[in-house]
């Protein structure tokens, strides 16, 4: 087990109880996200794997190590293990990329020519080999968050933590840096915990997850079992918030043909998918599909794909479009 939270309790010096008796386990290899609410503790407890924050009761054992009761300089070494990115990025705004990339390196008194080497390599694996010497000021947030990925990589960590790394960025850039991290940690078989408040990062990169709530992992598994199956309250609520998959990844997910069906106000309501199954025939998979209220109307998008002879498909489809719905092929 790379990461193990046995019994862990933290109580704020003012009383407050952030995490109550928890346990957690992440094998190496693993993406683990923890998602929850604001509140619910997720960085209390992203902050105890590091030992940025020290436990009220309970062990931590990362890589067999006894975190709780390493001293000072043994936990620093240990710190060298782990890499962290942050929200906002915390780069160093007097420094450069390169310098900031460099930054621990220094610290760990690397020589000067294997900084530079190593700072080559990391640049060139986050895809910013050309901006070594750009101020953070110049740069776009993903561009700051990949200077902070190679920045957290730089000691050759076995752990990353990532704590809403993804909040302050757009939904494109999200899914690039998402893909970057996983990305790396396939090449460099990192283990990744991640903590988040959108569902739509756990779909995108994590095999495992906890939900938080109230200090307290309400409900845990693998990725696919949580989401088909939700079954504590916060989960389905966060679940009900999930956007919608875009085409390209309903099609990335499927060798099938892919039609989108769009139905509008009135139609919602009636049969229509049923009734061509029986009409026709065939038969028909629904791959995604929402409904959206609108303020004047509701519209519907399906997701399918078709089985069955080719002439009766086309025919089910005309009859589709002739009841007034939209069918194209994606
Ligand atoms: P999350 O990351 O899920 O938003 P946090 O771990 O930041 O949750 O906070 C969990 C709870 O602990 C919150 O109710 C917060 O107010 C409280 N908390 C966080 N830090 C402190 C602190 N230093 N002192 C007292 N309470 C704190």
């Amino acid at each position: 087990m790379m990461i193990q939270l046995r019994n862990i309790t933290k109580i704020y010096p003012n009383g407050f109880e952030a995490i109550k008796s928890l346990n957690l386990s992440v094998q190496k290899g693993d993406i683990m996200g923890i998602i929850g609410y604001s509140g619910a503790g997720k960085s209390t407890l992203i902050r105890l794997i590091n030992r940025l924050e020290s436990p009220s009761t309970g062990d931590i054992f990362v890589d067999g190590i006894d975190m709780v009761n390493l001293k000072e300089h043994a936990l620093q070494k240990m710190r060298q293990k782990i890499g962290m990115i942050f929200q906002h990025f915390n780069l160093l705004a007097s420094r450069n990329v390169f310098g900031n990339v460099a930054f621990g390196l220094e610290i760990a008194k690397w020589k000067k020519r294997d900084i530079a080497a190593r700072v080559e390599e990391l640049l060139d694996l986050v895809g910013l080999s050309d901006k070594a010497n750009f101020y953070p000021e110049q740069l776009s947030g993903g561009q700051k968050q990949r200077v902070a990925i190679a920045r957290a990589l730089a000691n050759y960590p076995q752990i990353l933590l990532c704590d809403e790394a993804t909040s302050a960025l757009d939904t494109k850039t999200t899914k690039s840096i998402l893909g970057l991290i996983a990305d790396i940690q396939q090449k460099l078989g990192l283990t990744i915990v991640l903590i988040t408040h959108q569902m739509e990062v756990v779909r995108e990169i994590c095999n495992k997850m906890c939900v938080m709530s109230n200090g307290e992992i309400v409900e845990r598994g693998n990725v696919e079992q949580v989401f088909a199956i939700p079954k504590h309250a916060v989960t389905q609520e966060l679940l009900s918030f999930l956007p919608a998959l875009s085409s390209e990844e309903i099609l990335k997910q499927n060798n099938k043909e892919v039609y989108k069906i769009l139905f509008v106000g009135r139609y919602i309501h009636d049969p229509l998918i049923s009734e061509v199954i029986k009409k026709f025939h065939i038969n028909i998979n629904i791959l995604a599909g929402n409904i959206e209220a609108l303020s004047t109307t509701k519209i519907g998008h399906l997701f399918v794909s078709f089985s069955g002879e080719e002439y009766r498909v086309k025919e089910a489809i005309h009859y589709l479009e002739q009841k007034g719905l939209i069918v194209e092929k994606i």
